[in-house]
């Protein structure tokens, strides 16, 4: 934008809506700020909420990111369990007939927990703080869980259960846990983190029918019950509200390289409903992550300030998954190789202190490491100029004989 606006509403207030507006107050904004939610909770941490409060470690109010008076303390007007409904331009139309006009909108509405065709709604879904307060309520009184999904939620829901005695069956429609993500080699050492925690674990298992809250039909005549059935297997954006105001990528909203949502002018998107334009990829990328979710973020504030983004950094996700932080940076997905470079997990042995690094065309596209989250942070340089693997491998080597690198990288603090 050429001119600084006036007034700039956020919709959705959750980790993207807040950082956005953290970034816009931090890079000396003093224009009006309204940022709309559909819940009534002030904005919030997911990741604890598969963790430390499914787990009890944390009751779920420490999840909060900022309540009311951090919200009137950052000049927001907050209207919060309002969803808004409608989208003109810049107006935003609200739950109840009110609408607000701003002369930039952020969208940062995040996505839903994705269904089953034909879920009965005793069935358990895993994305809002009701939804994690309502599953540990259930484990209270439940010894045995049926998880749909070996995604990261089903992984860590998995360990929680299972850490609270409980039986737990994991069904996984593909081979191997993230096999899109983590290919079937290291995907096997993922399976692996299922079976050595006493999951039941059954890969290639195709689901039927969801009978009730309790039963599930297998399409090979299988019928499995317990307690709790959840089912994990993605997020979707909502975007039924938006009505066709705004033009769709396959998968979210399509945004160019800034967070401009294409062919709206005024209006942003950032997090989890947003597809951004990936050059490297040549299409619009949708992420699920909280790092993704908190760059476009600072990178949506600044092009509307007309400020110079911090540079961009290679993308970045964690999980807790039975005792270990199994973490993933930069791509995967596009790699045609993945070779170990620290720890025996691909050969067999202990998952923990496992690294491997993912080649395309022999060039670094991104790292895996299980329960070694020092050491994957050394290679955040050699993911972000796409090192060649022999000076990879070489590296590898040397730190595995004992040498530090010269300045280790950190990241961004995340939850913990
Ligand atoms: C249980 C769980 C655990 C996770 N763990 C990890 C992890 O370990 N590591 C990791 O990298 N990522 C993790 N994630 C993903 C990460 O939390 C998300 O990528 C991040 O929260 C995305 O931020 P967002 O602002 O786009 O969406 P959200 O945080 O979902 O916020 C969107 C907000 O918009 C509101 N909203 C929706 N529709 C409307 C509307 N019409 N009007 C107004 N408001 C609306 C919603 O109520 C919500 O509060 C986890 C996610 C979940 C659910």
């Amino acid at each position: 934008m050429t001119t600084t606006p006036g007034h700039i509403v956020v919709v959705g207030a959750g980790l993207g809506g807040l950082r956005t507006i953290e970034r816009l107050r931090s890079s000396g904004y003093e224009g009006r700020i309204t940022l709309i939610g559909a819940e009534a909770h002030p904005p919030y941490d997911r990741p604890p909420l598969s963790k430390q409060v499914l787990d009890g470690t944390w009751e779920p109010e420490r999840a909060i990111l900022r309540g009311r008076p951090g919200l009137a303390e950052l000049g927001v007007a907050a209207r919060l369990g309002t969803p808004a409904v409608g989208l003109r331009g810049t107006t935003v139309a609200l739950d109840g007939g009110d609408s607000v006009t701003g002369d930039a909108v952020v969208l940062a509405t995040g996505a839903a927990a994705r269904r089953l065709p034909g879920q009965p709604d005793d069935v358990a879904t895993l994305r809002t703080m009701d939804d994690a307060v309502a599953l540990r309520h259930r484990f209270g009184a439940a010894r045995s869980v049926i998880i749909v999904g070996a995604g990261f939620i089903g992984a860590e829901v998995a360990w929680a259960a299972r850490r609270r005695g409980m039986e737990v069956t994991v069904l996984e429609a593909l081979p191997v846990p993230c096999a899109r993500a983590l290919g079937p080699e290291v995907g096997a050492l993922a399976a692996r983190l299922f079976t050595e925690a006493g999951v039941d674990f059954r890969c290639g298992a195709r689901i039927a029918h969801l009978k009730d809250g309790r039963t599930v039909e297998l399409v090979d005549g299988t019928v499995l019950s317990a307690d709790v059935v959840l089912v994990g297997i993605g997020a979707v954006p909502d975007l039924a509200w938006l009505d066709g105001a705004v033009p769709r990528a396959a998968d979210g909203l399509a945004c160019d390289e800034r967070g401009r949502v294409v062919g709206v002018p005024g209006v942003w998107a950032v997090g989890d409903v947003a597809a951004w334009w990936d050059p490297d990829a040549g299409a619009h990328r949708r992420g699920e992550h909280w790092t993704s979710a908190v760059d476009q973020a600072t990178r949506a504030a600044c092009d509307i300030l007309d400020a110079q983004p911090p540079p961009a950094t290679p993308p970045y996700v964690w999980s807790d998954q039975f005792g270990l932080k199994v973490q993933v940076l930069g791509r995967t997905e596009t790699a045609d190789e993945a070779l170990p470079l620290h720890g025996s997990g691909l050969g067999g042995g202990e998952a923990k202190g496992t690294v491997v690094g993912y080649f395309a065309g022999g060039a670094l596209t991104g790292v895996v490491s299980f329960g070694a989250p020092a050491l994957i942070m050394r290679y955040r340089a050699f993911v972000a100029s796409g090192a060649d693997r022999a000076t990879v491998l070489a590296q590898a080597e040397e730190w595995q004989q004992g040498s530090s690198p010269a300045q280790p990288a950190t990241m961004e603090a995340q939850p913990k």
